[in-house]
């Protein structure tokens, strides 16, 4: 994103280079913008990255996330066990669905949603676990699948920060029912907005496409075939969540570079790592073992009890040395809606408060140039410094 202020190093800045640029102007001069054989060749790939039968484009993850609640039967009344520790949009979704987002609490190091957690929330209402891959970081798989294995629960992954991330060899999205990824301007890869939802269920396949445009049970580029009028049937109260092929062709050539943004985001990640190592603040933990991680956020973790300062007083001052950082994220629970709403106060979920009071995250991606990086390392280094006693 383009930054509002002079100077200031931008939290999420994509890479775009000049072979995208080209293959979207390639479709704007096509003739055909909307949904149509960029959508359904980037699908393709999409669905062999990931090692899944089905791929479907849509026009964000939150818009997937729903389509996702809705095919697999979620109902109102349900309760969607999630994390605390997300994007809005997750929970948001659930309620669109018409069910009930119950959190549990995290695991204060891999910032994931805590299996043990998961089992105490379990009601007659549960229906689905929802898990978050934070930052990356691949979920407790074995666990949580052991779960949704005894209690017959749906498994619906939040990927947004997930495209890479690997379980014991595969895809985050090989497990579960079904997975949805975000393709926003700050995540791995960018269509600028846009989403992808796998499954390697035909059903959920083909209503998450028609639920996703109208309802309608034709794709369009079938309906405006050439010799005669094809009339379309609405079977459902369906949505307008499709994506189009200008997002798509940039999507294209991104997922073609994703190793290479991958490789990048690594080296900022070490860097960054070897540099706050003596900071009164912890560095992301490894990976688990058997996982790939998908380096999506670099979240530091500020040492406020030590420093005798707020996060947000750090977090400020880093700002106004021209440094993008952000907070991923105050926990869920704790805003204005879901407290009111659900009764939830803090001390609720204490490893999510813990994350959400000390956490920054500091601009990762592909777009930093190297002076970038060393100028971040060094204006986080003078900040911490000065809080010390
Ligand atoms: C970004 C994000 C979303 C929403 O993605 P969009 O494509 O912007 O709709 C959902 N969940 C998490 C965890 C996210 O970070």
């Amino acid at each position: 994103m383009k930054s509002k202020r002079k100077g200031l190093i931008a939290f999420g800045r994509p890479l775009i280079e000049n072979d995208e640029i080209k293959e979207v102007v390639k479709t704007l001069k096509s003739g055909w913008i909307t949904t149509g054989p960029k959508v359904a060749e980037f699908e393709n790939l999409f669905k062999e990255y990931v090692g899944s039968k089905y791929a479907l484009a849509v026009n964000s993850c939150t818009s997937g996330l729903h389509l996702a609640l809705l095919v697999a039967g979620i109902r109102p009344g349900d309760e969607v066990i999630t994390s605390p520790m997300t994007f809005a949009a997750t929970a948001n979704q659930i309620i669109h669905a018409g069910a009930v987002p119950v959190f549990a609490d995290i695991d204060r190091n891999s910032m994931n949603i805590d299996p043990k957690e998961i089992e105490k929330k379990i009601t007659g209402r549960t229906k689905a676990i929802l898990p978050v891959h934070f930052a990356g970081r691949a979920c407790d798989m074995d666990a949580i699948l052991r779960i949704a294995k005894k209690y017959n629960f749906i498994i619906l992954n939040d990927a947004a920060h997930a495209i890479e991330t690997k379980y014991k060899g595969k895809n985050i999205g090989c497990y579960g029912n079904i997975t949805v990824y975000s393709f926003h301007a700050t995540k791995n890869i960018t269509t600028g907005e846009g989403g992808m939802v796998t499954t390697n269920n035909k059903e959920y396949a083909k209503k998450i496409k028609m639920y996703g445009f109208h309802g309608i049970n034709k794709d369009s580029t079938k309906r405006y075939s050439f010799n005669k009028y094809n009339h379309y049937s609405v079977s459902y109260p369906g949505y307008k969540y499709n994506m189009m092929d200008i997002q798509a062709s940039l999507g294209i050539r991104q997922l073609k570079k994703i190793e290479r943004y991958s490789r990048i985001r690594k080296y900022i990640w070490d860097k960054y790592n070897d540099a706050f190592k003596d900071l009164p603040c912890s560095t992301p933990k490894e990976a688990e073992p058997l996982t790939r991680h998908a380096y999506h956020l670099y979240n530091l973790l500020i040492d406020v009890d030590s420093l005798k300062t707020s996060r947000d007083r750090i977090l400020n001052e880093l700002i106004n040395e021209n440094i993008g950082a952000g907070v991923h994220y105050l926990a869920l629970h704790l805003h204005e809606f879901y407290a009111k709403t659900f009764g939830y106060k803090r001390g609720d979920f204490p490893n999510a408060e813990y994350i959400s009071d000390r956490t920054i995250s500091l601009p990762l991606s592909p777009g930093l140039t190297n002076k970038n990086v060393n100028d971040i390392i060094r204006k986080v280094k003078k900040v911490l410094n000065s809080h010390k006693r």
